[in-house]
């Protein structure tokens, strides 16, 4: 294990803020992971694991622990059956292993091409696109339990998944991700497929769902919506879909006739977050005071342009929930993580 001391934590988030780490470790072994938490433990420090950090930061300042950078390789595909085993070391790059998935013929998990960050941080917002989730495929993972130091598998159901979340969001640092384990069928999607994927292939007379024709689709659309965080800082959708009563409804759409709402199986209704940011008049809006600004295409996405801290980008978030709240009277959760 290689330690690392006051390590800035801006590179380890993919909106490029953050404090310093007292301590940072790239594990790249099961091993490591063990060790590091025996060093955490016998320094009385607090420990966190990361991926890639595109759905997630440190606030500004020191983090007086151990930060764990999940460097764990490896892709081995078996097939049982029908179903073919992907076992991924959770520190890989989460669009290698779909990439590789579809040059394989396989299908599961292309319409999560191009999402961001680790295979590791998958499971923990069961991360989806598309109509697709990794819940789908998921079979088991596995984990160090930092309370015992022992190495655990979580199975689907223990993993708890609903949208954008799971056990691994609440209980959240107990168990370091080591690897994922998915299962891919040699298929192609079929459709009806999710709007915005249907619209596209409809357009391009797109006709081929194979796994990696699919793949293709998504990442063109993807790039025509979301700036690339290598160019763009950013940590994608930075607020959640509002879910609101029937009631609740029935007022918004006393002022605001046109506002998008789906049902859901509990009778409650999501919103479209961006489509409130829009109207609030936050698309394509640039901050001079906090050097931030919402995406052109997807106000959802909050990027930062020339912000010094975090503390600028939780000035711009709150300018953001306030005015959202004067005009809907709904208030906006944040999706990414404020790790420490
Ligand atoms: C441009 C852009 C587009 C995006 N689009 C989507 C999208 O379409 N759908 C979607 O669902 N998300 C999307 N995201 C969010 C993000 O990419 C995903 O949530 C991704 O899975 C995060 O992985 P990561 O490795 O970067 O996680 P990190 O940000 O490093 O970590 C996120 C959380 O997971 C924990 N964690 C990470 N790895 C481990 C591990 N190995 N063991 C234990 N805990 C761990 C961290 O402690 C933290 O709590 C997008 C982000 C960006 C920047």
């Amino acid at each position: 294990m290689t330690l690392e001391e006051n390590v800035s934590l801006a590179p380890y988030s993919t909106i490029r803020l953050g404090g310093t780490a007292r301590y940072l470790t790239k594990v790249t072994s099961e091993n490591e992971v063990i060790e590091a938490i025996s060093f955490a433990k016998s320094n009385n420090l607090p420990s966190i694991m990361i991926g890639g950090g595109s759905n997630s930061f440190f606030k500004d300042g020191l983090f007086e622990g151990l930060v764990l950078v999940n460097k764990i390789a490896g892709i081995n595909i078996s097939q049982l059956d029908q179903t073919y085993i992907l076992s991924i070391g959770a520190g890989e790059i989460w669009d290698n292993v779909v990439l590789e998935s579809t040059k394989q013929g396989l299908s599961g998990i292309e319409c999560l091409s191009l999402i961001p960050g680790s295979a590791g941080g998958g499971p923990v917002q069961n991360i989806g696109a598309y109509g697709q989730e990794i819940a789908d495929t998921f079979l088991y993972l596995e984990a160090i339990d930092k309370t015992t130091s022992k190495k655990i598998q979580i199975d689907k159901l223990s993993a708890k998944f609903s949208y954008r979340d799971s056990i691994f969001k609440h209980d959240q640092n107990r168990y370091f991700i080591t690897k994922i384990v998915l299962g891919l069928k040699k298929s192609s999607l079929e459709p009806p497929f999710y709007n915005s994927l249907a619209e596209y292939l409809k357009i391009n007379n797109i006709t081929d769902y194979s796994p990696g024709s699919i793949r293709n689709a998504v990442i063109n659309l993807r790039n025509q919506k979301l700036p690339n965080p290598k160019d763009f800082y950013n940590l994608g959708s930075f607020f959640k879909n509002p879910i609101v009563s029937e009631g609740d409804l029935k007022v918004l759409k006393n002022s605001f006739g046109d506002i998008p709402n789906w049902e859901l199986p509990d009778g409650r209704y999501k919103l479209s977050a961006a489509w409130l940011i829009d109207k609030a008049g936050f698309r394509n809006f640039h901050d001079i005071e906090t050097g931030m600004y919402t995406w052109k295409s997807q106000p959802l996405v909050l990027v930062n342009e020339l912000a010094n801290s975090v503390n600028d980008l939780l000035k711009f978030r709150d300018k953001i929930v306030l005015r959202i709240e004067q005009e809907f009277n709904i208030t906006l959760e944040q999706e990414p993580i404020i790790l420490a």
